[in-house]
């Protein structure tokens, strides 16, 4: 904080008005006045990558905000890394009081957490960490918790059974059986309600264990004759969490073992939660007594999320991660993966790590080669233009229409003319889509200028691309690439 915090907010409730939410969110958290000349405001930023990026794209915008509160327009930015430390202004109490303005990505009610990335940095987590009442075991890693997990429709239910288990063990579901592919979240989820678990005021021991650790330490313990040790450490537990149990397969001693200690705990109302790859009737080479203890309590999934959620979860990483990344990067890289939350923290990981190298801000263009080079994605083969026809912006829908057939070397009539093959058929849904979208006319005049078609038709089409989008990355390039083109 400074002395001119109060005049910074008055600047920022007039740039809140003007500024998407998610780009103000990242980008003016921890930023403040740091001086107020005669002729001049100094503005303090958090990293050099925010002074690039606000030279580039804000100064506008806060000179007219200075303008409107009568402060000098001259604005110079001044790097100060402390101010990362201060806790900054609440960004999100901007937006409290004021109707949604509609955003640019469409927005769905599946992401819950979309509009608070917290920029604030988590504390560093350690190895054993003290509750109010005593120091919990370090098989639990602190970093995981039910509040920084995002919930999306992929994940709602096990989220809320773990909330539930949280607040009850042993009574609410047990065992809890979560499920599903790797890097979906389930380690974090079982940790999250150990963790949750540990802080209750009469809980003792939480122990969690992955099926590999749990059968290497049965197999140590009959080698060292400690069984009974081992038995001991199991069944003497709170809550006994075991991850990743297909590990089990095949390997009847510690099923044995698993299924005794199951009882055990079950009987003693001890909560047991349990992840897989697989749900329980399919763990081949799993004991059919053991599978059907699986069944008793609940069983849920979690699956790949949807954009805006996958969207949410990137932000809330780059923010745990305590860096700037301009949302259309974030959102770039949201659109192009689709197989796990694990490969999409991978990729941001290192996007941070090739821009902090390259000392340049993460764009669209540095993105796509990395995930050219990592063959998350094959370079578009459509383009045809030359660098000199990349227009720096479009004036009129014929100009836009012009574009997009050129585009995909058609002809402008080919579009808005009446021909229903799938190379004519997709450029003209593409054509609609970022009409819409992106400039947002209206469905009549989209139908109008596109060969006089019905509304409803630019309507079924714009639709259809936004839906597709979600599954064909060959599609989502080329809008993405022609939106470059564009400059959009
Ligand atoms: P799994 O155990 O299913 O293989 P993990 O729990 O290890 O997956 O998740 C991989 C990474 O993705 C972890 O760093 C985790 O924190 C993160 N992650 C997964 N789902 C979410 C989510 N919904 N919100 C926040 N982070 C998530
Ligand atoms: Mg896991």
């Amino acid at each position: 904080m400074t002395n001119h915090t109060e005049t910074w907010k008055q600047v920022l409730t007039s740039l809140s008005a003007k500024i998407k939410k998610t780009d103000f969110l990242v980008w003016f958290q921890d930023t403040n006045i740091l001086d107020v000349k005669s002729d001049a405001v100094v503005i303090g930023l958090p990293s050099i990558f925010a002074e690039e990026w606000f030279k580039k794209k804000y100064v506008d915008f806060i000179r007219d905000s200075l303008k409107e509160i009568n402060l000098p327009t001259q604005i110079n930015f001044v790097t100060d890394s402390s101010l990362a430390n201060e806790g900054g202004v609440d960004l999100r109490a901007f937006f409290n009081q004021k109707p949604r303005k509609p955003r640019k990505i469409v927005a769905s009610q599946n992401a819950q957490v979309l509009d608070i990335p917290e920029v604030k940095k988590a504390p560093v987590p350690k190895n054993i960490y003290a509750t109010e009442t005593r120091t919990v075991n370090i098989t639990l890693n602190p970093k995981y918790s039910l509040h920084n997990f995002v919930v999306g429709s992929n994940s709602r239910l096990a989220h809320a059974a773990c909330c539930a288990v949280a607040k009850k063990p042993g009574m609410a579901y047990n065992p809890l059986f979560i499920y599903g592919d790797v890097g979906l979240g389930k380690t974090h989820l079982l940790q999250a309600t150990g963790n949750a678990i540990s802080r209750r005021p009469n809980s003792n021991y939480v122990a969690y264990v992955t099926a590999e650790k749990f059968t290497n330490e049965i197999v140590e313990s009959i080698k060292k004759n400690s069984v009974r040790a081992f038995r001991n450490k199991y069944r003497n537990v709170d809550c006994l969490i075991i991850d990743d149990i297909q590990f089990l397969a095949g390997k009847g001693r510690t099923q044995e073992e698993f299924f005794h200690t199951f009882n055990e705990l079950y009987h003693a109302n001890k909560q047991i939660i349990i992840s897989s790859d697989k749900p329980p009737k399919d763990l081949s080479g799993v004991e059919s007594r053991l599978v059907s203890r699986f069944e008793m309590g609940m069983i849920v999934d979690v699956t790949f999320p949807d954009y805006e959620t996958c969207l949410a979860i990137l932000l809330k990483k780059s923010a745990e991660l305590d860096v700037l990344i301009p949302s259309d990067v974030l959102e770039y890289i949201a659109s192009n993966l689709h197989s796990s939350i694990r490969e999409l923290e991978g990729i941001l990981v290192q996007v941070v790590a090739q821009s902090q190298l390259e000392g340049i801000l993460p764009s669209i263009d540095s993105v796509t080669r990395l995930l050219t080079k990592l063959g998350k994605i094959t370079p578009s083969a459509n383009f045809q233009l030359s660098s000199e026809e990349k227009v720096g912006s479009l004036k009129s829908i014929t100009e836009v229409i012009d574009f997009i057939a050129k585009f995909f070397n058609l002809t402008p009539d080919d579009l808005t003319g009446v021909k229903r093959s799938r190379d004519i058929m997709i450029p003209r849904q593409i054509c609609i889509y970022i009409l819409r979208y992106d400039y947002q006319v209206s469905f009549e005049k989209i139908g109008q200028e596109l060969g006089g078609r019905n509304h409803t038709t630019a309507m079924h089409a714009y639709n259809k691309v936004k839906k597709q989008l979600r599954r064909d990355h060959k599609l989502l390039q080329n809008v993405n690439e022609i939106r470059k083109l564009i400059g959009l």
